[in-house]
């Protein structure tokens, strides 16, 4: 025997429930809804159950046709009529509303997906629903904890890139809070996040993942921060390790920066300002050669002519310029050739903010050609994961609490959705016209 179903209550589309009556008020939906259970027996003693009563609760559900909606679920109240059973009374439950609660189970599980996936604020989630703020986190943290901890998350990870920098979690009311984060470096997702900067931190979470997972690991890119590369070599010793384009490329224009200031400093005997010919360059110096619009060329050398007496500035800025193009060489043999005249360049440039990057980068010489025996490792991945992050920071508003933090970033940028992609409209047989 099939069960009949309204037109209503297929609109509804809520397991066990049918839609009894809806009003509208203002732009919102109110749909008065009760269970399809017509008995229900008494849990202590199994005496068939009265109804004793009916009792109203109010619960937010999704929106329909772009209209908030609010579901009154008439409760039913039933009663054990057996005299000796100490059980009186108990209302209906479902597992699609749960007690006291003051959203459906699927608004929640929406909820979840647009803060997570969409990268909603919970503020905003919240507000669109008409719930509390902890409402809608609460629900964030319950569904969005299993996709987090799903161990086949971090399944298949070839790459691992080490991160620091772009994970600052910085603020008005406090200090810079450092985080690692570590990321999938070819499927361009987001593994981890870790409270502090260290190669301990670092360290203790390698060591936490199976040992085949780590087996897995061929290339770990990293930012040239030492600790990092010890705990890598120590956890992950077969892994090479691989230094981070983009931030050797940082580097190469941090010092460009430190020369300015201090040539600055020393022919006007102030900090930069508005109308000083270098610091008026400032932001030019650390575009890439090949971005400069004729007029940005012209505004470069006027600066350093003015500005740049000794040619200290354009040494360091043809020294970052170099840097950068170390990428483009064929092969390592050939980048090799080339970082041995580029470090004679900055050691013979007298330019002593070129000499400390030039011992830097010496440093790193293996992890730094290592690059071109790995097929390039690249940062894109983690650099577009950056945006992301960022993204999620200006959302949140400053996270004050860091596993809200963790949970939120992983749900954005670590965790596929899978989310059911509606068919297409056009080329489907109409199913209602016979
Ligand atoms: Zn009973």
């Amino acid at each position: 025997m099939q069960e009949e179903v309204s037109a209503a209550t297929a609109m509804l589309g809520l397991d066990g429930f049918v839609l009894l009556a809806v009003s509208q008020q203002n732009g919102e939906l109110e749909q008065a809804i009760e269970t399809t259970s017509r008995e229900d027996f008494c849990g202590g003693c199994g005496v068939q159950a009265r109804l004793h009563d009916r009792r109203p609760t109010w619960v937010r559900d999704l929106p329909a046709a772009g209209r908030p909606v609010t579901l009154v679920w008439v409760k039913r109240i039933w009663r054990c009529v057996e005299p000796r059973c100490p059980v009186v009374t108990w209302s209906e439950a479902s597992p699609a509303i749960r007690p006291r609660a003051s959203m459906t189970e699927r608004a929640r599980v929406e909820v979840c997906r647009r803060v997570g996936q969409d990268g909603h604020s919970v503020a905003q989630v919240a507000a669109k629903f008409g719930v509390a703020w902890g409402t809608v986190m609460a629900a964030v943290v319950e569904y969005g904890t299993p996709l987090v901890d799903d161990p086949d998350r971090l399944a298949g990870v070839q790459a691992l890139g080490v991160d620091e920098t772009a994970f600052l979690a910085a603020n008005a009311k406090h200090h810079t809070q450092f985080v690692t984060g570590m990321v999938d470096v070819t499927a361009s997702r987001l593994l981890d996040v870790v409270q502090g900067r260290s190669g301990t931190v670092l360290c203790q979470w390698i060591s936490a993942q199976p040992q085949p997972w780590r087996d897995g690991i061929r290339v770990a890119a990293l930012d040239p921060f030492r600790g990092y590369a010890t705990a890598l070599r120590t956890s992950l010793p077969h892994a090479t390790r691989v230094l981070d384009a983009f931030h050797v490329t940082r580097l190469g224009f941090a010092a460009v920066d430190d020369v300015r200031r201090r040539v600055q400093r020393q022919d006007l005997g102030h900090r930069g300002r508005k109308g000083d010919p270098l610091y008026s360059i400032r932001r030019v110096l650390r575009r890439g050669h090949e971005h400069l619009t004729d007029t940005a060329w012209d505004r470069l050398l006027t600066g350093l002519d003015v500005g740049d007496v000794d040619g200290q500035v354009a040494a360091a800025w043809i020294a970052a310029q170099d840097l950068r193009l170390l990428y483009r060489a064929r092969d390592r043999d050939d980048a090799g050739r080339r970082l041995h005249r580029w470090l004679e360049h900055c050691a013979d440039s007298g330019v002593p903010e070129l000499h400390r990057l030039a011992r830097t980068i010496d440093g790193w010489r293996p992890e730094l050609l290592a690059y071109f025996d790995t097929g390039g490792a690249s940062n894109g991945p983690t650099e577009a994961m950056n945006l992301l992050i960022k993204k999620i920071k200006r959302t949140g508003h400053g996270f004050r609490n860091f596993d809200n933090y963790r949970l939120r970033l992983l749900l954005h940028c670590g965790v596929d959705w899978h989310t059911q992609q509606p068919t297409r409209i056009r080329g489907r047989l109409p199913r209602l016209i016979a």
